[in-house]
């Protein structure tokens, strides 16, 4: 048994979501830890999120049973309007425009949509004492066990600890070095994404009439998806991004290179501006995502990994003094937005086992009682989602014609 020792802080490496969430509630509880960050505080990750209730209530409660009021209003990407991250869940067809499906007003989830960036701000602020987070630490070399582990960063620093958490995404350094044999798996999917810029009076002109209070206007096609999500809306300016995907048509597909490292394309490929016109968009996509237009937007492509960790190679690990949150052992496809949220409930749970038990690896134990079976439903659920959302669109239209014809007896009742 290794007792919890505050001469002897959690090393946690990653600023992320679940990062911050485990240093921000381990400080409010007094248990000594120090948060160690790659990039620099500037670093942006302005896009916005979705967050279930079941994905930020245990953090609200960890955090003192704060309201969800009190985090839109610092989170959402339209709280400079007075806005609360609204989202509409009825799915459109982007040929048309018109609402394909919606869920049933008495089941609809309770999902709101948090600005990245803010979030983690609110997060790391959530206290009344400074989070210890040291930015320009990247992590190098760990060494140990349980209760006495060693972290050496490539800046020199050199720090022990009780245990590391490896929070550091879904390239996690720690994780290669004590499983090295679990590498993310690429899903053969086609994924670009553009950042844009536009005036309060041209997105209430195009966009508000068919978005109207919500942060995200979803569409799907024929085998495709197209949603338009707002990140961050002023009174003067509105920050908003699009994706395009679909999946990958085999080895040859143009658009599809698994070996080439995400870019931020200056230029779009040729192949993805052929792609665009054959999708017939309708109104305001047509506006926004076409092959002149996103010449001036900053275009990425993204390659989706993801990774599934196998509970005894989590506990493997745990006997180096390694526990896993967030990205490092569950990175999902991003369709469906469970990754985040799974990486705040990983936090919260964590602590919450670090702040009950005495000793740091029966803490450990807990957590992965708890963690593993949730996560790998979840890597399993969000690996399916992505297969419905870009399924035909004539799949799409009998399934909004089934609903509309149980609706309609539904009535007649
Ligand atoms: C476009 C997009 C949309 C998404 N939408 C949703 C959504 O709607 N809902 C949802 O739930 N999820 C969504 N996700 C997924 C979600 O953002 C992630 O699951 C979540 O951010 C993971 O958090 P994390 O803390 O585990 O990892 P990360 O956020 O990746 O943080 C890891 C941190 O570790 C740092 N790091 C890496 N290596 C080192 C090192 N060697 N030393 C020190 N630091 C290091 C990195 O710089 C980074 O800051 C989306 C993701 C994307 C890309």
């Amino acid at each position: 048994m290794h007792r919890m020792d505050n001469s002897r802080p959690v090393l946690i490496i990653g600023a992320g979501l679940s990062g911050l969430a485990l240093g921000r509630i381990l400080t409010n509880n007094n248990i000594s830890n120090i948060v160690f960050e790659a990039s620099s505080p500037e670093r942006s990750q302005g896009f916005a999120i979705s967050m279930h209730d079941w994905g930020y209530s245990p953090l609200l409660e960890a955090l003192g049973g704060l309201s969800p009021q009190s985090m839109t209003k610092a989170v959402a990407p339209d709280r400079f309007i007075g806005g609360t991250g609204w989202v509409d869940l009825a799915m459109r067809d982007n040929m048309t425009g018109q609402i394909l499906v919606e869920p049933d007003a008495n089941a609809r989830p309770a999902v709101v949509r948090a600005n990245r960036n803010a979030l983690r701000a609110w997060i790391a602020d959530c206290g009344d004492d400074q989070l210890d987070v040291r930015y320009g630490h990247k992590l190098k070399i760990i060494s140990g066990s349980m209760g006495n582990v060693q972290a050496v960063f490539e800046n020199g620093a050199v720090y022990d600890g009780s245990a590391v958490v490896a929070a550091d995404g879904v390239h996690s350094t720690v994780r290669s070095q004590v499983l090295p044999h679990i590498v993310p798996e690429v899903v053969p999917v086609v994924i670009y994404h553009g950042e844009f810029e536009v005036s309060r009076d041209e997105y209430d002109r195009y966009l508000r009439p068919v978005i109207g209070n919500a942060n995200i206007l979803a569409g799907v096609g024929d085998g495709f998806y197209t949603p338009i999500t707002v990140c961050n809306i002023t009174k003067t300016r509105v920050h908003l991004d699009w994706s395009y995907s679909r999946p990958a048509s085999g080895e040859n597909d143009p658009l599809f290179n698994d070996k080439k490292p995400e870019v931020q394309t200056r230029e779009p490929p040729q192949a993805l501006l052929d792609e665009l016109p054959s999708r017939q968009l309708a109104e305001p996509w047509a506006r926004y995502i076409n092959s002149e237009t996103i010449r001036q937007h900053s275009v990425f492509h993204w390659i989706s990994r993801c990774v599934c960790m196998p509970t005894a190679d989590a506990l493997q690990a745990a006997q180096t003094g390694v526990v896993f949150v967030g990205d490092s052992w569950h990175a999902m496809p991003i369709f469906g937005g469970e990754g985040g949220n799974h990486a705040l409930v990983d936090s919260t749970e964590l602590a919450a086992a670090m702040i009950k038990e005495a000793a740091v690896d029966r803490a450990v134990a807990v957590y992965y009682r708890g963690a593993a079976r949730r996560i790998q439903e979840a890597v399993r659920r969000s690996r399916s989602r992505f297969y419905v959302l870009h399924r035909p669109i004539a799949e799409w239209r009998e399934i909004a014609e089934k609903r509309r014809a149980k609706a309609g007896a539904q009535a007649a009742d």
